[in-house]
């Protein structure tokens, strides 16, 4: 009797701990919403991304898969050097400028610059982490020059880089002109800084790593790197980038790099969460 009732304990305990097993992988699709409480940048990314991501509480982002990445990773009482703010950027850094898309908005104060913060741990976990998995979720295109481009076909990106380029091709032919040519997309690299006798690299990897990202018209562009800084150290504002350019990259989800301070004018990159029409 005692053995059998020993026997029918060990089965019942082995049964509810696969039970709970059962209910902790299931936990990430059945509760995962967007909580009252959660912020709207995470709402915003939840929208943009929903083949990954399900939902968002008040201080962490849901991804189907079970993952809960925090929305801040630091203390924002201490002020926070802009460089080092950009190198170690969380979801919130990302997230809090907001982009203003569209013909009339002036160009960029000196401190704004939305969308040049990134979590690296989300991007790589959106994209790939090393050049050889980014590589293999990638398309390959032509640019209107006819060159050869690789483009992340991950959450519709290269979708949105095809309709771009069909509605440049439409362009009057002077404008198509100046987006003809392109400088690139994929390369697994750090972002290009001031150069310094160190090099001109920064600590951190840049959009073209994860293949969201294109550079075009050379010739008509201006980079903040290119030029002199005030007595402030602010980098007088440039742009040669006529706006019906800008106007069909940020119709399709891409965000200029034309609207930082630190002015990037050929820089164009794929950032749904950014862009409220395409959320
Ligand atoms: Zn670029």
């Amino acid at each position: 009797m005692l053995l059998r009732s020993l026997a029918f304990l060990t089965l019942f305990l082995a049964s509810a701990s696969l039970a709970q097993e059962a209910q902790e992988a299931r936990e990430p699709e059945e509760d995962c919403q967007v909580a009252t409480d959660a912020p709207e940048g995470l709402r915003r990314l939840v929208a943009a991304y929903p083949d990954v991501l399900c939902g968002a509480t008040a201080t962490e982002l849901l991804w189907k898969d079970g993952t809960r990445m925090p929305y801040e990773t630091r203390d924002r009482t201490t002020p926070m050097d802009e460089e080092d703010r950009l190198n170690s950027a969380d979801l919130r850094d990302q997230m809090e400028q907001p982009y203003p898309a569209g013909k009339d908005a002036p160009p960029p104060q000196w401190g704004e610059d939305p969308g040049r913060y990134r979590c690296e741990a989300f991007f790589t976990k959106l994209y790939g982490d090393t050049q050889q998995t980014v590589a293999k979720n990638t398309i390959k295109t032509k640019w209107l020059d006819q060159k050869n481009i690789r483009f992340s076909a991950l959450h519709t990106a290269s979708d949105h880089l095809e309709a771009i380029k069909a509605e440049l091709k439409r362009l009057p032919p002077k404008l198509r002109k100046i987006a003809e040519p392109t400088s690139g997309t994929f390369v697994w690299r750090k972002v290009k800084g001031k150069k310094t006798a160190k090099g001109n690299s920064t600590q951190r990897l840049s959009a073209h790593s994860y293949a969201v990202a294109i550079d075009i018209a050379v010739p008509h562009s201006d980079f903040w790197g290119w030029v002199k800084p005030d007595k402030e150290g602010r980098y007088p504002y440039k742009n040669r980038i006529p706006f019906e350019i800008v106007e069909i990259f940020e119709k399709h989800c891409f965000i200029w790099g034309g609207r930082w301070a630190h002015f990037d004018t050929m820089h164009f990159e794929y950032r749904p969460e950014l862009l409220p029409q395409c959320l």
